[in-house]
């Protein structure tokens, strides 16, 4: 796949894609999709692609459980604001898509 990272949309789009991808994955509790989706994230950041906040939306949400795909809730003591996601499942997924940590167990 290769994305022109000069393109200003290139990078979300392509996010935006894996997102999609993803969410699938979750709605299908597919292991295997959702293992190839994150390779594939690992690959485009070593090829220079940047991480968007937008990433968080692969992983369960680790405050209030969203699904992979899936938009934040308010939960108690961690309101959104103006947020779709919370900045901790931001920071979990920029973490695991590094392999900085494990995956969580993604698809409950
Ligand atoms: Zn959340």
């Amino acid at each position: 796949m290769r994305v022109d990272v000069d393109e200003p949309d290139a990078v979300e789009e392509f996010w935006s894609g894996m997102r999609e991808a993803a969410a699938a994955a979750a709605r299908h509790q597919d292991d295997d999709l959702y293992r190839a989706i994150v390779k594939i994230g690992k690959s485009a950041l070593a090829q220079g692609v940047e991480l968007v906040p937008s990433s968080g939306y692969f992983l369960q949400c680790p405050v209030c459980s969203a699904q992979s795909g899936q938009r934040c809730v308010n939960a108690p003591s961690h309101p959104l604001k103006e947020n779709t996601l919370h900045p901790e499942r931001i920071e979990l997924s920029e973490k695991a898509i590094r392999g900085e940590v494990p995956l969580p167990e993604p698809l409950g």
